[in-house]
């Protein structure tokens, strides 16, 4: 019989009402690997009363450093059973071991104790107001908990985006009703118990899985009890989520799609900027939502920037995502790869010239089962082509000339999204010149996905509604009450 994954609702696995499951299988292989039980409409209303026990027993008014304590304890506990989490990662996901060691399963620890380190930090707004009469006025913020928060992710890098929500949402006193992605149950599951560990009161964190429309998503963004949705997925979700919650009058944060550009100048280092843009475009076989799917190149390098990238593609180890020498998974699931290989042919119709890739790769007994797809890049489209304005989620970027600065920035900007851009240039002056113009939420210069977990993380356009990140999360996971005292 295969593992069974169980909703967590009041500090306790629950036992299922009735047979509602269904089959997780693995992306590299093909074969199912856990059969995941659905959370029913009675379950999601009981997961959210949980949470709000939980803030009324007591949660909402501890301590901050005994908050902060309880996630240092949860990063010490994760790091403790690190190869599970990775194993519970990769299985899920299909993703390179090394990766799940070296980002998601590390990012996750750094979460818990960054934010550990913010809230403990954190003050609160006060201003000395002057009347005119010549006395003054005390004004101060005092931040509450938003109460009981629904917290949506994807399956792309599951365990580092739920944490990255969970951890800032507990640390602000918050209780938390999490609906992982169908692809990828497992790790919030294991958090559950990382969490129970470390203390945490029954009822603060919650879990409930659910697939396709009419399930635990659905039931819990238009929950009257749920005071609070932050949301991390495709924009065409988000959009839908954003509708069905739209009656409570409740805050929202959206981390959406991208269609993001890399812009690389002819005084490029070759070398440099072919390793970050190779890293950007393939990283999670392209399914990062910070992935360059548009390289923009300066005419004068534009041969040896589509050389080198095709060149590094080759280099790249499709295989099993437990070989530690494995640099790429394949995707989620069929159905993305038949939507990846949709966009693998239009771009063929448009005119595009395949550099590398194009298909599906033959990998042989054992995988041949598994949603595996080739790295694959073009020449000869232009932004009015689907493939360039479309986020396609898959390991393939178009690269298209340019001749000027001003042409460069923008092509970069002509899109619908708005999350990251990557500028690739020896000059200073023009890095930071044009990395601001970038109408982005993340301009990064040389470098990519560097994250310091303090600045702001989010996008405009499709690519969402607020920021989270360092005192951004504060203020989402919060609600002030100011006070204004005449002295
Ligand atoms: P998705 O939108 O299909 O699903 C996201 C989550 O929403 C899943 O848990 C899903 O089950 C749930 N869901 C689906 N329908 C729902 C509904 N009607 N109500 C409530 N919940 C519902 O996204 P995905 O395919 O899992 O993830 C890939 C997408 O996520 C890409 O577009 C990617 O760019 C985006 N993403 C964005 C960021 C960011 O930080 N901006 C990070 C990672 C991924």
């Amino acid at each position: 019989p295969l593992p069974v994954i169980r909703n967590f609702v009041g500090g306790t696995f629950a036992e299922p009402d009735e047979e509602r499951c269904f089959t997780k299988t693995d992306p590299a292989t093909g074969t199912p690997l856990a059969q995941v039980h659905e959370a029913d409409r009675p379950l999601v209303d009981r997961a959210v009363r949980s949470a709000r026990g939980a803030l009324v027993d007591g949660w909402a008014h501890t301590p901050v450093r005994e908050r902060a304590a309880l996630l240092r304890r949860a990063a010490d506990l994760i790091e403790q059973r690190f190869e599970e989490f990775v194993a519970a990662e990769v299985g899920d996901t299909g993703k390179p071991v090394t990766q799940a060691r070296e980002l998601d399963v590390a990012r996750a620890i750094a979460n818990f104790r960054t934010f550990a380190d913010i809230v403990a930090a954190a003050g609160q707004d006060s201003y000395l107001t002057d009347l005119p009469d010549g006395r003054q006025a005390l004004n101060y913020a005092v931040r509450k908990p938003l109460g009981v928060v629904a917290v949506i992710v994807p399956w792309n890098l599951p365990l580092l985006l739920l944490t990255w929500k969970v951890a800032p949402a507990l640390a602000c006193g918050n209780a938390v009703v999490v609906k992982p992605s169908e692809e990828t149950p497992s790790t919030a599951a294991l958090l559950a118990e990382v969490l129970a560990d470390a203390g945490l009161p029954a009822g603060a964190y919650n879990v409930v899985h659910g697939f396709g429309a009419g399930s635990a998503g659905e039931f819990l963004v238009t929950h009257p009890g749920v005071e609070g949705i932050t949301f991390t997925g495709s924009s065409a979700t988000g959009t839908e989520v954003m509708r069905a919650a739209a009656p409570g009058v409740r805050p929202v944060s959206f981390e959406l799609g991208g269609k993001n550009a890399a812009i690389v100048f002819d005084d490029v280092d070759v070398d440099e900027a072919l390793d970050g843009l190779s890293r950007s475009v393939f990283t999670n076989t392209g399914q990062v939502c910070l992935c360059t799917e548009r390289v923009y190149v300066h005419r004068a390098v534009f041969t040896d920037i589509v050389d080198g990238l095709a060149e590094r593609a080759g280099r790249l180890r499709l295989d099993d995502p437990f070989s530690a020498h494995t640099t790429t998974g394949p995707l989620i699931s069929q159905e993305h790869r038949r939507k990846v290989l949709r966009y693998y042919d239009l771009a063929e119709q448009a005119g595009a010239k395949v550099v590398t890739g194009g298909g599906t790769p033959d990998l042989g007994p054992g995988l041949d089962g598994g949603a595996w797809i080739e790295p694959t890049l073009w020449t000869g489209l232009t932004n009015a082509d689907r493939p360039v304005r479309e986020e396609i989620f898959g390991p393939v970027a178009a690269l298209i000339p340019f001749d000027t600065e001003e042409e460069a920035i923008a092509l970069a900007n002509d899109t619908d999204y708005g999350l990251a851009a990557a500028v690739w240039t020896n000059d200073l002056r023009r890095g930071h010149r044009v990395a601001q113009r970038m109408d982005v939420g993340m301009a990064w210069v040389n470098t990519w996905f560097l994250r310091d977990l303090r600045s702001p993380f989010g996008g405009a356009g499709l690519s969402g509604i607020g920021r989270e990140g360092g005192a951004s999360s504060l203020h989402f996971y919060t609600e002030p009450t100011n006070v204004c005292v005449q002295l």
